[in-house]
């Protein structure tokens, strides 16, 4: 028998090794194994066995690691996907699939000595004076932990050390709560289509490697009543979208099969977690809730894993890797918020959770579950020409109404102050008002730091960071000058670091959270105001604290970035305040309009959640901007209505799908001519596919003006699409510097391909890569369905 191997040293390739007689029953597809590479020893994953190699003098596998295959067929199947759709090598795949913890070739549970004292023979020896302190304390706990064991108090006895990072937390058990119609309605489409899944009774217990090859090519369409359906679940704040999910899982667990469920990181507080396992941690379906996500040590991510994957804990709550979680025989997955951009990673490989989820349901056959009070274009525009059901909560669970939404133009405030001021008249009233009431106020605002620029009025001279081209932002109280992209660091000066100038009169221009905080305590002495935003939080469980502080009712006014945003239900808050409501409406990002949107109704819905009626005040430059106004009146489908116009008249994604390409080095002349050279090599590839006509290739190639083109948006200004005949409606962009020309000393130019038919554009890119010659110090990054354009 002969194993294919994938190296976790990326090398695009797979190599044959033998199976020594010994090892042969260990070895199955997904096993881990350390075999020989050149004079080296390095570590693989099985990928497929074979009976023949094309290969002779074949070397054999020195060892398999681990007890269980680590990667299961089906993940293996689906790292295949991400490495084929994402344009990254199977090693990257692979490696982002298996946790690190897991991956090590040590890794293991926790082993923890214990130390007993023995019947004394005689006299104590003679021994040092630690020898005699450590001596004492074993005997002083044994004398007290036997006394608390006579009382019935303590049982001792030996244990496995399983770590657990929520041991300690009391979490009382809870009912499934009543549904309004609405909801009813939404759980009885997705329990129907978890019940039409056939069941795969026996799956979990065949260990047999024959059962479990996996072949990419089988195709999951075998199951008799088609593939299982994805929903996406469009409910508005508050309109009780977790409840659903918590029942849905319940009627996966009544069918033997487990559910995985992403949150963002930033969503996964004990709150949200403590949530699912009070459902689940008794009763009749009782079940371990095992969760991942990084701030968990490696030693708890370890456990968490072997947890699910020895079938233990059938439900996962987690992060963006959550996804990979070896769950098996998977039946939901719900992905939460699934808008939120913290679902992609911005590493090879770039993969989007959400996407990936999408893809693993259909695989495994499992129901997917999109939630979101403001759901992505991409899955709003599926569901619209029907790939995924639309499931809609207009209303709020509990019949409350939704916040009234104010906009002040702060043009006019500004004329009224002579200058720009931070609170306008009416939030100010608004501010005061619920301080008499001792209701509390959220003000948002989405930039950390006391100033955003630091600038001479004299000279001109802005404090820019030497790294990137962005200004440095003043934090005032640690007196700082501080870059956001690569965190460089300087002292914020006194006089104009401009040496024919040296103004003392240097000034702090633009707003951020610090300010906001420190202008609120002058205007409210009596208030008791915090700040929530990454500057503030010191601490591990910092957050955890303020939050617990804002509930308790120890804070009146609580200033964040969004942080704050996202997911918190707090009653007592009856007023939210958005500072600059335009300010994510000014980046060079074809989505502003779409993240500003759902900035907006996310932070409003923080507001009246309790038995007070919420209301929000927004505060604009451009308040009659549609992202603004469709926010203001709570209008999903009037926003997705114009925006999808805009983005079919410039083919942006989700009418297309884009792949972006960036370029970067040190030296900019040498990354903009590569950049220019990378098109050329893309208009050549990818007509090359074509088999009909294979002449014309670059005829109507546009010529490139790289240099005419300002890092403004659109970033991309429609070209020709070229005669690449193997994907007709494929629109090449650029090159164009990026929106952030230099970042951490390196120089970056784009490029933005866009087309119908990503995965065929993938295979054309990977052939790119293989072939493409670059300089050696300028480098090329693929990120499909990208989600940051900087
Ligand atoms: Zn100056
Ligand atoms: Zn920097």
């Amino acid at each position: 028998m002969i194993a294919r191997v994938t190296l976790e040293i990326a090398l695009r390739k797979e190599f044959d090794y033998l199976i020594p007689p010994e090892l042969r029953a260990q070895v199955e597809v997904g096993t881990r194994v350390k075999v020989p590479f050149g004079p080296r020893q390095v570590m693989g994953c099985v990928t497929a066995l074979v009976e023949e190699s094309p290969h002779t003098n074949l070397r054999a596998i020195l060892k398999v690691v681990g007890a269980q295959s680590l990667v299961t067929p089906s993940i293996l199947k689906l790292a295949r996907w991400i490495a084929d759709y994402y344009c990254c090598s199977v090693e990257a795949a692979l490696k982002s699939v298996l946790p690190e913890a897991v991956r090590k070739e040590k890794a293991g549970w926790r082993e923890r000595l214990f130390a007993r004292a023995l019947p004394l023979a005689g006299d104590l020896p003679r021994l040092t004076r630690r020898q005699q302190e450590v001596w004492n304390v074993i005997e002083e706990w044994r004398e007290t932990v036997r006394k608390l064991e006579d009382k019935g108090l303590v049982s001792i006895g030996p244990q496995i050390s399983e770590r657990d990072p929520y041991a300690g937390e009391l979490i009382l058990p809870t009912q499934p709560l009543a549904l309004n119609a609405e909801q009813a309605a939404a759980l009885q489409k997705i329990i129907e289509s978890i019940d039409a899944q056939p069941e795969k009774a026996g799956k979990r217990e065949s260990g047999k490697a024959g059962e479990q090859v996996c072949d990419a090519s089988s195709s999951p369409a075998r199951l008799p009543t088609g593939p299982p359906a994805v929903f996406l679940l469009h409910g508005v704040t508050g309109s009780g979208k977790t409840e659903i999910y918590l029942q849905a899982i319940a009627c996966a667990l009544q069918q033997g099969r487990g559910a995985i469920v992403l949150v963002p990181e930033i969503s996964l507080t004990p709150q949200t977690v403590e949530r699912f396992k009070a459902r689940f941690c008794s009763g009749p379906l009782q079940t371990l809730v095992a969760v991942l996500h990084s701030h968990l040590s490696a030693g708890e991510r370890h456990d968490e894993w072997h947890k699910i994957r020895q079938g233990r804990a059938r439900i996962v709550i987690g992060a963006r890797s959550a996804i990979f979680a070896p769950v098996d025989p998977l039946g939901l997955i719900v992905v939460d918020e699934e808008h939120e951009y913290s679902y992609k990673q911005e590493e090879a490989p770039r993969y989007h959770a959400r996407d990936v989820a999408v893809v693993r349901g259909q695989m495994e056959g499992a129901v997917v579950v999109l939630g979101s009070a403001t759901p992505s274009l991409e899955s709003f525009h599926n569901a619209q020409k029907g790939k995924y059901s639309l499931l809609q909560l207009p209303h709020r669970a509990d019949d409350r109404k939704m916040p009234l939404v104010r906009v002040i133009d702060m043009r006019q405030e500004s004329r009224k102050e002579k200058g720009t001021p931070i609170f306008s008249q009416k939030l100010k009233e608004e501010i005061t008002l619920r301080l008499e009431r001792r209701e509390q106020v959220m003000l948002f605002l989405n930039r950390r730091g006391y100033a955003t620029s630091l600038q001479c009025p004299k000279c001109g001279f802005v404090a820019e960071c030497p790294n990137c081209s962005v200004a440095l932002t003043y934090h005032r109280s640690r007196q700082r000058l501080l870059c956001h992209i690569c965190a460089y660091e300087a002292q914020a000066p006194t006089l104009c670091p401009n040496g024919k100038c040296r103004n003392p009169a240097i000034r702090y221009a633009g707003l951020g959270t610090e300010k906001v905080e420190d202008t609120l305590t002058k205007l409210f002495p009596r208030a008791r105001v915090r700040r929530m935003d990454s500057d503030a939080l010191k601490r591990k469980d910092d957050y955890r604290r303020i939050l617990g502080d804002f509930r308790t009712g120890k804070i009146d006014i609580l200033v964040g970035t969004q942080m704050i945003a996202k997911g918190l239900h707090f009653p007592n808050v009856t007023l939210v305040g958005i500072i600059y409501a335009d300010l994510s409406l000014h980046q060079p990002d074809f989505r502003a309009g779409e993240r500003t949107f759902q900035l907006l109704t996310q932070v409003s819905g923080r507001a009246g959640r309790g038995e007070v009626e919420g209301e929000v005040v927004v505060q604009a430059f451009t308040p009659f901007h549609p992202a603004i106004q469709y926010a203001r009146r709570h209008d999903f489908a009037g926003f997705y209505e114009q925006e999808i116009e805009f983005r079919e008249q410039l083919k942006y994604p989700p009418v297309s799908r884009a792949a972006l390409l960036t370029l970067k080095g040190r030296n900019e002349e040498k990354v903009r001519l590569s950049a220019d050279h990378v098109r050329k090599e893309i208009e050549k590839l990818a007509g090359r596919g074509s088999q009909k006509v294979g002449k014309r290739e670059s005829e109507s190639a546009e010529p490139v003006k790289s240099g005419a083109m300002s890092a403004h948006f659109p970033a991309f200004p429609l070209s020709q699409p070229p005669a690449l005949h193997a994907l007709p409606d494929l629109i090449i962009a650029g090159p164009a510097p990026a929106p952030l020309l230099r970042a951490e000393t390196y120089y970056r130019y784009q490029l933005m391909l866009r087309t119908r038919q990503m995965s065929k554009l993938s295979r054309s890119l990977a052939n790119v890569l293989e072939t493409l010659s670059l300089p050696e110090d300028v480098s090329l990054m693929v990120d499909v369905d990208p989600v940051n354009l900087a």
